[in-house]
């Protein structure tokens, strides 16, 4: 199977410092849907992984995190694309948790799901947290630069072989190419 994983804020959708805590902050970044999309017309299998502390921090309930991803699912839906699971790390940073990105639980989470090796699956993020967790899992990282994305390669320390795309619809043109 071909399969991706991308992380959600600054990467589907814009970031907030405030959190994304209600559907209508939810706000997808321009041609992220479109490209999944693309990926899903292609026969990759895409799944989100995400840490959203906002839970643990009680700015919002899982109500309404399912409510913003109904959102996300349906503005995807009417252009084609699909995501196949989401991921949540519910937990806050001191909690002890073995999900939270850096940290690769939800990346072996994913591949237990499916069965499969992660060796060299590419998963997509914004910050170093993100490119951690997949090089840690064995994934290929990939970082954007939306979101926290162009802050995140100024300060380097980026896993060895990370690539870098100015967005999702980079990532994905470079993927299809080398399908
Ligand atoms: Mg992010
Ligand atoms: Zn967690």
């Amino acid at each position: 199977m071909k399969l991706i994983i991308l992380d959600r804020d600054g990467v589907i959708n814009r970031d907030s410092d405030a959190f994304v805590k209600s559907p209508d902050e939810w706000l997808p970044l321009p041609g992220s849907l479109e490209a999944i999309a693309r990926l899903t017309q292609s026969g990759w299998t895409v799944v989100v992984a995400t840490n959203q502390s906002g839970l643990a921090r009680g700015l919002f309930d899982m109500d309404t995190l399912n409510a913003i991803h109904i959102k996300m699912r349906r503005k995807l839906a009417a252009l084609g694309g699909s995501v196949d699971a989401i991921f949540l790390c519910p937990h806050g940073p001191d909690d002890g948790c073995q999900c939270r990105k850096p940290l690769p639980g939800m990346m072996h989470d994913i591949a237990l799901r499916y069965d499969v090796d992660l060796d060299g699956v590419p998963a997509v993020g914004d910050s170093l947290r993100d490119l951690q967790a997949s090089a840690a899992a064995g994934c290929a990282p990939w970082l954007v630069l939306t979101g926290n994305g162009e802050k995140t390669r100024a300060k380097g320390n980026l896993p060895a072989g990370t690539r870098i795309c100015a967005d999702l619809a980079d990532v994905v043109d470079h993927l299809l190419q080398e399908d």
